[in-house]
């Protein structure tokens, strides 16, 4: 296509891959050296009841903000730590600063809830994570209950006999596990039901649909349903409007992730939500 529209744009196109080739190197190399100088945050987003008058657990998600470059996002940098194996070195800091975050609330006082880590496919391969979340929880002191992990649909699919060892494992330290992104990996339910979790976390793009349409309403309410049987904790993710929150309630989902409740926040706001809300409300939005 390139070379029949001639040379200009044969030109262009080299020209921005180049581009890319030149952003991901610069990323690696500033992502390698934030991770060392901490330039790194965590933000924690509330999972919550129906009338968000509790706060069931909270996602914590990594934010970095570059002293030049500004804030950069998780969809870009997380892939570029994926490919360049700086996913380790950054899985490691994210699970240590989440552990060590929750054992100073619950030495504040706060009520105990179990905080949630996104654990990269390419970590759940790696054959020491089991080791990683051993020592961190014993560095911690942070009893294993109150941490749970959050592993995509789509890390199930691949090398699906080595994953299952691994979670199983995990799951002997007491640890919670999750399947995140729901929906999006097209594997079933009863596929799902080998693996020893605790908690299915509805894909954003269900989510979004239930209000658009019957069928797509019926599929999740279908999904919910059999989760339930399956005695799994199921969340929804990314619920936005009172709207979604009702069906999704009507359908026996118990539990509420996204902007009606809260954008994620940094610790303090959020130190500053637990104390509050204990017990009380959520505004809403
Ligand atoms: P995820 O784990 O599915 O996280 C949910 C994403 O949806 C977060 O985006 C969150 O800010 C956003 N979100 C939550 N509620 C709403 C809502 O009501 N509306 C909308 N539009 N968005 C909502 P974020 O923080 O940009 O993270 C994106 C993805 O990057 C995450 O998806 C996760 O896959 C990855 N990620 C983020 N933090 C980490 C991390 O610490 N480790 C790893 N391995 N991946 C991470
Ligand atoms: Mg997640
Ligand atoms: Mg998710
Ligand atoms: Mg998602």
């Amino acid at each position: 296509q390139a070379k029949r529209l001639g040379r200009n744009t044969f030109r262009f196109y080299s020209a921005t891959m180049h581009e890319k080739i030149r952003e991901r190197r610069l990323i690696e190399k500033e992502l390698r050296q934030a991770i060392e100088e901490n330039q790194l945050s965590l933000v924690y987003q509330p999972k919550a009841d129906m009338k968000g008058q509790q706060i069931l657990g909270l996602e914590a998600l990594v934010r970095w903000n570059h002293p030049e470059l500004g804030w950069i996002s998780p969809g870009t940098f997380i892939p570029i730590a994926e490919e360049t194996g700086l996913i380790h070195p950054l899985g490691k800091w994210l699970l240590h600063s989440v552990c060590v975050q929750n054992r100073s609330w619950q030495e504040k006082g706060l009520p105990p809830i179990p905080m949630a880590v996104n654990l990269s496919p390419y970590e759940i391969r790696q054959e020491k994570i089991v080791e990683h979340v051993q020592e961190v929880l014993a560095e911690t002191g942070l009893e294993p209950q109150w941490l749970e992990l959050e592993i995509t649909e789509g890390s199930l699919l691949e090398d699906s006999f080595a994953t299952l060892k691994t979670l199983e494992q995990l799951k002997s330290l007491g640890i919670r596990i999750a399947i995140d992104d729901f929906g999006t990996g097209y594997s079933s339910l009863a596929y799902i039901n080998r693996f020893p979790i605790d908690a299915l976390k509805i894909d954003k793009s269900f989510v979004d649909k239930i209000v658009l349409g019957a069928k797509d309403a019926k599929l999740v309410d279908a999904i919910i349903g059999i989760a339930n049987i399956m005695d799994l904790t199921v969340i929804a993710e990314g619920v936005e409007k009172e709207e979604q929150l009702k069906l999704l309630e009507s359908f026996g989902c118990h539990q509420f992730q996204g902007y009606f409740f809260s954008r994620p926040l940094p610790a303090d706001a959020m130190e500053e939500m637990l104390r509050q809300h204990n017990n009380k409300p959520l505004t809403g939005s």
